[in-house]
């Protein structure tokens, strides 16, 4: 028999009920109607302190407070940015630090969330991969972080504040498969958290079976932090590619693509006299003809001690211009939070540098 979890938001919907049948000798016709009211405390009005679940007979209330934990991850440190980003530093059970962005923008709001502490990838360009420290998050703290902001934002009405999750904070999504699967079906579950797959985005430097795996397991919004437009540059600013070469990629998300009838969202960060050439562009336009898929052209943010800087204002424009050209959808992703460092790939918790101080 596998062991169960002991931590309430590592469950999904299903686990829960069938745990709670199992455990607590709880009647089969009553355990659906429980479990349904325990998702909703949890996951539509916010509770975490057994004491406010109402209506639950107080044998379950004890079997709740002996079995399971609702405890949740602590935020370490706040930054709000004058452009309205905030940035949690949240704290885990283990003293271990993650980041978790805010990104409000006109029609929506955005929570950048991470599925690792720090990241074994090692892009080159990337903050994240300077970390030491590195360890798969688990479900429960990947669904905290959701949790937590919520809270913050006072985000428990009908009217959701954060209307769109995106898997693009620390860490690649794909090396810890299980607890993102396992987060997605929790974020999905219409009970709960209610967040449907077209609000849902898993970015992915390229990890091609998990690719394979996730289009019928996962079926969020897939995009792949492409960033060169062949293996021999790829290979130069992003390891991965030594292992999973663009033709497999482009395969498996033309697979992808295909079972969910949507196109993939292609990251392209531009790096100054490195990938940001009109020949650059020109492979990519070509690139991008094998399969179903659109461009976000990313603005490089520099981060203390990198190599790299950002291309200048004319080459992103005409970067831009010659792949409109083509007749591929293009975007230009503006920067947020850049006072903060909390913008995208500048997220490494400054855990090192403050034990090195103690
Ligand atoms: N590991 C996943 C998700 C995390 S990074 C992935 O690779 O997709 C989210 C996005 O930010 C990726 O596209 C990543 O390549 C990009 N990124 C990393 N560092 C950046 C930087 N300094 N400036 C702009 N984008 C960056």
């Amino acid at each position: 028999m596998s062991i169960a979890p002991s931590n309430f938001y590592d469950f999904n919907y299903d686990s829960l009920n069938q745990y709670i049948l199992d455990r607590f000798s709880i009647d089969q016709k009553k355990g659906g109607m429980r479990t349904n009211q325990l998702w909703k405390f949890v996951y539509k009005k916010g509770l975490h302190n057994i004491a406010q679940f109402s209506n639950l007979p107080s044998d379950l209330k004890t079997n709740l407070e002996n079995n399971l934990s609702f405890k949740r991850v602590e935020i370490s440190e706040k930054k709000i940015s004058s452009d309205g980003t905030i940035k949690w530093l949240i704290k885990l059970a283990d003293n271990n630090l993650v980041e978790t962005v805010f990104i409000p923008s006109d029609n929506r709001g955005t929570l950048c969330i991470s599925s690792q502490v720090g990241c074994t990838l090692n892009c080159k360009f990337c903050h994240t991969g300077t970390q030491m420290m590195v360890r798969n998050l688990s479900t429960s703290e990947i669904i905290n972080q959701i949790l937590i902001a919520k809270d913050e934002l006072k985000d428990w009405g009908s009217q959701k504040k954060i209307t769109n999750i995106v898997y693009m904070g620390m860490g690649e999504p794909f090396y810890n498969y299980d607890n993102v699967k396992q987060s997605v079906a929790i974020l999905r579950n219409n009970h709960g958290l209610d967040y449907s797959a077209k609000k849902i985005t898993v970015s992915t430097a390229g990890v091609v079976p998990e690719i394979m795996n996730a289009a019928k397991e996962i079926q969020t919004y897939l995009a792949l932090s492409l960033h060169a437009p062949n293996d021999e540059l790829r290979e130069r600013i992003m390891p991965i590619n030594k292992k999973y070469k663009i033709k497999d990629l482009i395969e498996s998300c033309a697979y992808y693509a295909k079972v969910n009838k949507e196109k993939i969202f292609l990251e392209y960060v531009l790096l100054k006299n490195i990938n940001d050439s009109l020949d650059c562009a020109k492979q990519l336009i070509k690139l991008m003809s094998k399969f179903p898929c659109k461009l976000n052209l990313i603005e490089f943010n520099a981060w203390p001690g990198v190599s790299y800087e950002p291309s200048s204002p004319d080459v992103i424009k005409q970067f831009y211009q010659a792949i409109k050209k083509s007749g591929h959808i293009v975007t230009l992703r503006k920067s947020r939070g850049e006072d903060i460092l909390g913008a995208c790939g500048q997220l490494k918790t400054e855990s090192e540098k403050k034990r090195k101080s103690l």
